[in-house]
Formats: structure tokens, C-alpha cells, sequence
């Protein structure tokens, strides 16, 4: 347990302002966290660079670290460049308005055409009708059809015989006669980008001017995702993207990369294949997940929240002093349970979540409670001088605390690291860094 209370004691190190060597070192981590999670090399590296020259200098909050500093200002600006809130879809002011789907074959615009009913009946009462403009395979057409049927939705088709500009014509004029408030186009895709697909694509929204052109990319296609959305976005202009397959274990990188490349909002995220696996997008928790620090924001909040100021200076004190004893230790723990579960804390220090040896690992609150049960079996002179704690003691205090003799000698092992530490990072050693950033 050592190593984890040095990480919740971390917020004791320094104040002041962030160095730039505490910003190289942090940012090695975040690049290669950027990286896993997918997001273009020519992102990260600009990206890297603007929080860079915004980090070096900035003034530490109390009891944040440096380290707990930089990652805020990543997080920060991961969410800005992913766009700050939620963009609802456009609308037209008269009806219908008109969704038209882009993407690769097998990106999800066929599955996306249905959820998106769903949620605009969900939430408008809307009544849609769709059109099956994938005139490739008649398996296309029978899949919205299917979808259109399971939801009550009518779906307009001609077969797989018309042109897709023909067919979105009709299809228009049909939701015109049964005043249909949104009309949403579903379209051919193909493996790669070509110029039959773009040039029917264009023809389609020439002749339907839609009030959205989503996007639709699979995200765990990873750095393609982003020459993807380019091509599309430089021949038709996109208005938004939808990011499908986040179910996976992608960590959602493309959603950066797709952002910083088009400048077009994401709107919605796919997160599996039923019909209401549709979710608005919200950059902040994308900026979690591509981090791949689960809720480590939430920590640090609750951190902050949870640490009395003055009582950090006092502590800090003795910890420099290296006269940080048992009573001490208690209050630390009593601090460290209000945040919360201790698993729910762990998970949130960076690179705990992914790691496997955590991800299964179940901290027993009980483990909190036999640490406390042995440091209240310790009369007070021990607890203020653990020097005296010899084996005739340690048996008393294990018969007292009803644990055995070797786990008590555990944790005055550990307790002693962990002062021995702390003492060092008081002193500006700072190696401890590392372990925050979940190496
Ligand atoms: P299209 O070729 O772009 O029309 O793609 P489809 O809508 O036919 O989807 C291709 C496959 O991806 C289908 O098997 C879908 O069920 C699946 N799919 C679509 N969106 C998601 C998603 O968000 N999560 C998962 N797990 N599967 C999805
Ligand atoms: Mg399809």
C-alpha cells in the first residue's frame, strides 16, 4: 500500500511555479499517451508544442503538484481543441431538415441513420423518413430497411436500379407530401476514397442541400482516421463527425486528430452496435480517455477539496523536519478515505486504469481499517517515536491490534519508507514523479 499513499502524500511537495524540466518530463508521458491512444504524429506534435509554451512558468495551484499541474493543462487544452461543449445538430427553420451520412464502407453510417432516428424521435418526436441511396449492394438497402422497421421508421427506396441522385430526389418530394420533419440520407461507401464515390456524393448534396453532412468514422482505424476525414471534409465540407465503435478499446485519439485536421465539431460517438448506443459528445470526457487516466481530474478536484491548507503546511513542516510520526500518518489516512474508495482512487492515477495487475486489483477497505486497528494499539509514545517500537513491543501492539505479528511489521517497514521518502521530496528530489505519470 506504501507506493499508493505516496502518491495520495504527493500533493505535500512544493508550490510555486513549473519548471521546465518538470515540463519535459511530463510531457515524454503525455506524448507517448497521445500516441497510444492513436492521435496523429503531426497533432501530437503540435499539440505537445502549445501546451508547452503555456506550461513552463505556470504557477502551481496549492496542493497540486507540478505533475498534477501539467496534466490540468493538458486536459484543458485537449478539451478546447476538441471544442469545449457539446454542438447540437443544425436545423433547418423550415421542415424538413436534411442529415446526409458520408464515411468508408463499414465506418457505421447505415447503423448511425438508425440510432440517430431513434434519437431524434426520443427527443423531438421527430418523424423522419429515411433514404436508402446506397445503391451498391442490395444488402444496403434490406439492412435500413430492417432498421427502419424495427424502429417504425419508413425508409423510401428504389432498388438498387436508379441513380442515388435520383432516388434522393424522390425521396425528397416524398417527405414533402407526408411533411416529414427531418430527412436523413443514407449513402454508399467505399473501402477507400475515390472519385466515383465523391463526385455521387457531391451530386447528392448539390441536389438535396443538407443542413448537415456528418461525417462518420470508425475509431479504431486509428491514425487513418485522419487522411479519412481530411479527403472528406476538402470535397464535401463536412458540418460535423461521428466517431463510432468508442465501445472498442480504442482511447479515442482519432476524435483529436479529426478535430485539429477539419475543424469540424464532433457531434455524436458510437458506442456499440444497438440502436441506442448513441451518445452526444462531450470533449472533457474525451479528453479523460484519450489521456488514459481514467478520472484523474476528479482526483485532483477531490484532492484539492479535501486538503486542508494548513494542515498541509504543518505537515510539509514535519516532513522536513523528518518528525512525521504515527498521529500523522492516521490523519493522512482519515484524508485519504474521504476522497473515496480506494480502488476508485487508484484507478484514476494515470496508467493504473489500463494496467492490468490493477485493473482486477480490489483494495479491501479492511486493509485501511488494519492499518488504523494498529496504529491505535500503539500507546502514544510510540506513535510519536517509532524508533522505540522494538519486537517485544510489536507483539504487544499485534496482540493488541488483533493482527499478526508479521503484517505489523509490514507496515512500520512501510511507514518508515514512505517517511524516508517524502523527507527526500521536501528536500527537492523529486523522483517520485515517474510513478505519478503511471510509467
Ligand atoms: P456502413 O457501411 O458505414 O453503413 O456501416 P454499417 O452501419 O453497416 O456498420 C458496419 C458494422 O459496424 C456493423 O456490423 C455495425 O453493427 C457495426 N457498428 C456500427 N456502429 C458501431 C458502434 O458504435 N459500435 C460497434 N461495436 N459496432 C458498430
Ligand atoms: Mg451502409
Amino acid at each position: 500500500l506504501s507506493e499508493r499513499l505516496q502518491k495520495a502524500f504527493s500533493g505535500l511537495r512544493r508550490k510555486g511555479k513549473v519548471t521546465d524540466a518538470d515540463v519535459r518530463e511530463a510531457m515524454r508521458e503525455i506524448r507517448l499517451a497521445l500516441l497510444e491512444a492513436d492521435v496523429n504524429f503531426g497533432v501530437v506534435k503540435d499539440f505537445v508544442k502549445t501546451v508547452r509554451e503555456q506550461a513552463v512558468g505556470a504557477d502551481v495551484l496549492d496542493s497540486l503538484t507540478p505533475a498534477q499541474q501539467i496534466i490540468k493543462i493538458v486536459n484543458d487544452e485537449l478539451t478546447k481543441t476538441m471544442g469545449e461543449s457539446a454542438v447540437p445538430l443544425n436545423k433547418s427553420p423550415h421542415i424538413p431538415t436534411v442529415i446526409m451520412m458520408a464515411g468508408l464502407q463499414g465506418a457505421g453510417k447505415t447503423t448511425t441513420v438508425g440510432k440517430l432516428s431513434r434519437y431524434l424521435m426520443e427527443n423531438e418526436k421527430a418523424r423522419p423518413l429515411l433514404i436508402a441511396a446506397d445503391v451498391y449492394r442490395p444488402a444496403a438497402i434490406e439492412q435500413l430497411k430492417t432498421i427502419g422497421d424495427q424502429l417504425g421508421v419508413p425508409v423510401f427506396d428504389m432498388g438498387t436500379d436508379t441513380d442515388p441522385v435520383e432516388i434522393v430526389r424522390q425521396g425528397m418530394a416524398q417527405a414533402a407530401l407526408q411533411h416529414n420533419d427531418y430527412v436523413i440520407i443514407d449513402t454508399a461507401g467505399r473501402l477507400q476514397i475515390d472519385e466515383t464515390l465523391m463526385t455521387e456524393l457531391d451530386n447528392i448534396k448539390a441536389l438535396a442541400k443538407p443542413d448537415e453532412i456528418l461525417l462518420v468514422v470508425d475509431s479504431m482505424t486509428g491514425q487513418a482516421a485522419t487522411e479519412v476525414a481530411e479527403g472528406f471534409n476538402k470535397r464535401l465540407d463536412i458540418t460535423g463527425v461521428v466517431l463510432t465503435k468508442l465501445d472498442g478499446d480504442t482511447r479515442g485519439g482519432a476524435a483529436l486528430s479529426i478535430r485539429a485536421v477539419t475543424g469540424k465539431p464532433i457531434k455524436f460517438v458510437g458506442q456499440g452496435e444497438k440502436m441506442d448506443a448513441l451518445d452526444v459528445f462531450y470533449p472533457d470526457r474525451m479528453a479523460n480517455r484519450i489521456l488514459g487516466m481514467g478520472d484523474m481530474l476528479t482526483l485532483i478536484d477531490k484532492a484539492q477539496k479535501n486538503y486542508d491548507e494548513k494542515q498541509a503546511a504543518e505537515m510539509a513542516e514535519k516532513i522536513q523536519q523528518n518528525s512525521f510520526d504515527f498521529n500523522d500518518f492516521l490523519d493522512q489516512m482519515d484524508q485519504i478515505s474521504n476522497m473515496g474508495p480506494m480502488e476508485d482512487i487508484l484507478k484514476m492515477i494515470p496508467g493504473m486504469a489500463n494496467n492490468p495487475a490493477v485493473a482486477n486489483l480490489q483494495v479491501d477497505p479492511k486493509d485501511f481499517a488494519h492499518m488504523k486497528a494498529i496504529v491505535y494499539s500503539m500507546t502514544e509514545a510510540e506513535r510519536t517515536d517509532p524508533d522505540l517500537l522494538n519486537p517485544s513491543r510489536r507483539r504487544r501492539i499485534a496482540a493488541g491490534s488483533g493482527r499478526p505479528v508479521p503484517e505489523v511489521n509490514r507496515m512500520i517497514k512501510q511507514f518508515n519508507q514512505s517517511k524516508k521518502m517524502m523527507n527526500q521530496m521536501s528536500k527537492g528530489n523529486f523522483a517520485g514523479m515517474e510513478g505519478l505519470m503511471g510509467n
